[in-house]
């Protein structure tokens, strides 16, 4: 691959090494396009926040053209340490809501909606079953909408132009704009992109609030969830087994 100038850098911590090493956030790119991300960062998630994304292995960030802006994957048994991809080009929420993937995935203390539905092993590697298979559109379906909920509340200083994620053409029945708009409102009670949320408040938010969300209506992957909207299929595997069910109500 025809790489550019290749520099690693990482957000805090640990001495730098010339290997992926873990305990950080690695971004491979061009100083500029480190110095964005660093910045969106900064601007939409707490020091401990990042500190927990930099935890155990870390995770590689690679800028370089991507479909659809970016996209993350979590570790597996032969992957051991999680990727996002980002394009150069992406917007800011593309980074946002790569990183909320991460965070969902790596954060150990959150529970109910607020962290992956992917079943993961004690190393936090998706631990892959037949049933699991059979369930994967659900899973995707769940974490799709539940992190767009979380980036839709973190996101604050962003123009209004060309926010609007993607995902929210998946409601049926209400305009993309409006129902992001909606749901900006739901979770930060401000819908003209001043005010985010990041830590607690945002967690507390996504999980008083994700119910009543129009994302959560999304029907992101109708070919394989027999049409369930999101907030449906994370029922759908609870009632299978795939995730538990919630504490509490
Ligand atoms: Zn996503």
């Amino acid at each position: 691959m025809a790489e550019k100038k290749e520099i690693i850098i990482q957000f805090g911590g640990a001495v730098g090494n010339e290997n992926f090493t873990s305990n950080d956030i690695t971004i491979v790119g061009s100083e500029s396009q480190k110095n964005r991300i660093k910045q969106v960062m900064e601007d939409h998630f707490y020091k401990g926040e990042i500190k927990v994304m930099e935890q155990g292995d870390g995770v590689i960030v690679n800028v370089h053209k991507t479909p659809d802006g970016g996209n993350y994957s979590p570790k597996t048994k032969n992957k051991p340490i999680p990727v996002i991809q980002l394009d150069p080009e992406c917007r800011d929420d593309t980074i946002i809501h790569e990183f909320v993937h991460h965070i969902r995935n790596v954060d150990k203390k959150r529970e109910g909606i607020t962290r992956t539905p992917l079943p993961l092993d004690k190393d936090g590697k998706i631990n892959y079953s037949k049933e699991l298979e059979k369930y994967v559109g659900d899973i995707k379906n769940a974490e799709e909408a539940e992190t767009v909920t979380e980036t839709t509340a973190r996101i604050g200083s962003q123009p209004r132009k060309g926010l609007v994620t993607g995902y929210y053409l998946k409601i049926k029945g209400i305009n993309f704009i409006n129902a992001y708009e909606h749901d900006r409102k739901l979770l930060t009670g401000d819908p003209i992109m001043k005010k985010n949320l990041r830590g607690k408040k945002v967690t507390d938010s996504v999980t008083n609030n994700y119910d009543k969300t129009m994302i959560s209506r999304a029907i992101i992957y109708p070919n394989e969830t027999e049409g369930r909207t999101a907030i449906e299929s994370r029922e759908k595997l609870k009632e299978v087994g795939i995730i538990e069910q919630d504490k509490k109500e």
